[in-house]
Order: structure tokens, then C-alpha cells, then sequence
């Protein structure tokens, strides 16, 4: 990766180093000493249909209208706007009730990164996109440090992001166990849909969700994860990162080993 001036100039600025591209051994999420070379996930010829109504050129279009609720085994062999009318017709869970709209997912349906967040907070509740207001904007720089983004852009270069749950929680308390749980089968399928080389999760709730474990996330970070076949890489939630700043460095740490495996997935 060629760095700009500009982008040194902030990373300098910041107090992180230059992301360079070097050799990553994995471990798996049960700890087994034993390090291997990290695989790109398989990915599939079959492009998912594009979304038709999308705001963004390019991107997974907001959830249409939908009345049914889908049985999580009807939810595995659905293609995308299948997924998109059953999550915005859900009422799996209580959340439902409170919601002014489901949040889906944006960016590419073949993105090389997808981020997983955590829940809608207020703004992506109102607005039906996951990451936005500051700590949107704040993933939208990192993202910008190692060359993706969320606009158009090809797979290589736009990310998928989509959050473990797709309702608000009330005044952000954190979700039920019973929520995740009813709410997984739609990540499930996004992650399966995407097929992407790496997932980046962000945020404690959503490592532990994807990883199926209840480690911190301080134990979490700084390695390879393997889920379904995909290598998960865990870091701090932009929101989380707007009031903890020395935290900023281990974050793009983070990030930098993301990096390192999309180059080596290539
Ligand atoms: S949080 Fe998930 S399971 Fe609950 S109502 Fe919303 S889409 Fe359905």
C-alpha cells in the first residue's frame, strides 16, 4: 500500500506507525498453540442479486417492507432480497416493538471485509444505516488509512457492514441473550452471503456474539480468529474509541492486521 502524504501526515499525528504488509500466524478462538498460516475464505462465482433500490449506487439497498416472519431455517437458503424483506419484516424478538426501522447492512455483496458491529444506536435507527453520526465517521477514516471504504467502490476496495442485531435496543441498553440468539440466523446468512476474506468485529458484544465466547476483549484482540472458515479479526467499537483515545493505537493495530490478511487472501 502507497501512503499519501496526507494520510502520514495523520497517522503521524495520531502516533501510529505506517501499515506494511508482513506474514500473520493464526490461532483459533480455543486457544490451540499450534500457529498456522491463515487461508483466504472460498469465495463463490454466483454474484448475490444487487439490490434494486439501493440509496448508493453499489451498495445493499435499505430493507423494503416486509410482513412475514421467516423461521431460521427458512433464513439459511435465502438469497438477498429474500434476507432484506424477512429482517424488515421481523418480529422474532421484542425489539421489534420499539424500532422505528430495521438497520440491514450496507456496501458491496462481495466486499473482501465485512465489519460487524454491535446494535442500531439512536441515529442508525433513524436513518436505517449501521456506523453513522461520529463514530461512522470515524470508522469511515480508519477504513480510509488502509485504502477501503464504504462508497462504491469494487470488492477489494468497499466493505460490508452490518451489525449482530438489526433493531435498536431501548436506550441502548445491551441486547438479551434471547435477542442475539434470534437475531443471529440474518448474520449468519450475510456472512455467508458476502463470503468475505476477513471479518473485522468491532465492539466487545459483537466479538463475543461472533466467536460464541464471553473472553474481553482485551484477550480477544491482537489475533486471528477462524469462524466458519473465515479468519476474525476483533477490535474496539468507534464509539468506544471516540471516548477512550489512548486506545486509538491498538485499534489500528488491529486494523493493520486486517489489512495484512486481505494482502495475503489476494
Ligand atoms: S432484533 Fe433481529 S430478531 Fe429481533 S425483531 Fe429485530 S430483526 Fe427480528
Amino acid at each position: 500500500m502507497r501512503w499519501t502524504e496526507r494520510q502520514r501526515r495523520m497517522l503521524a499525528a495520531m502516533g501510529v506507525r505506517l501499515f506494511e504488509p508482513r506474514r500473520v500466524m493464526a490461532h483459533d478462538d480455543e486457544g490451540v498453540d499450534e500457529p498456522e498460516t491463515v487461508e483466504a475464505a472460498p469465495r463463490i462465482d454466483t454474484a448475490p442479486p444487487r439490490a434494486t433500490a439501493a440509496r448508493r449506487p453499489g451498495r445493499i439497498a435499505p430493507s423494503p417492507p416486509a410482513a412475514a416472519v421467516a423461521p431460521a431455517g427458512d433464513v439459511a437458503s435465502m438469497d438477498w432480497p429474500a434476507l432484506q424483506a424477512a429482517v424488515a419484516g421481523c418480529r422474532a424478538c421484542g425489539l421489534c416493538e420499539s424500532r422505528t426501522q430495521t438497520v440491514f447492512g450496507v456496501g458491496n455483496a462481495h466486499a473482501h471485509l465485512m465489519i460487524v458491529g454491535e446494535a442500531p444506536g439512536e441515529q442508525e435507527d433513524l436513518q436505517g444505516e449501521p456506523f453513522v453520526g461520529q463514530a461512522g465517521k470515524l470508522l469511515d477514516n480508519m477504513l480510509r488509512a488502509i485504502g477501503l471504504t464504504r462508497a462504491e467502490a469494487p470488492p477489494a476496495q468497499q466493505v460490508f457492514i452490518a451489525n449482530t442485531l438489526k433493531c435498536r435496543p431501548p436506550r441502548n441498553r445491551n441486547p438479551e441473550p434471547s435477542e442475539t440468539a434470534r437475531c443471529a440466523p440474518y448474520l449468519n446468512r450475510q456472512i455467508e452471503l458476502v463470503q468475505p476474506r476477513v471479518v473485522l468485529a468491532m465492539g466487545r458484544f459483537a466479538a463475543q456474539a461472533l466467536l460464541a465466547t464471553d473472553e474481553p476483549i482485551g484477550k480477544l484482540r491482537s489475533r486471528v480468529h477462524q469462524r466458519r472458515g473465515a479468519p476474525v479479526v476483533v477490535t474496539y467499537h468507534p464509539a468506544y474509541l471516540l471516548r477512550t483515545l489512548a486506545d486509538k493505537a491498538r485499534a489500528w493495530d488491529d486494523l493493520c492486521l486486517a489489512a495484512t490478511l486481505l494482502e495475503q487472501a489476494r
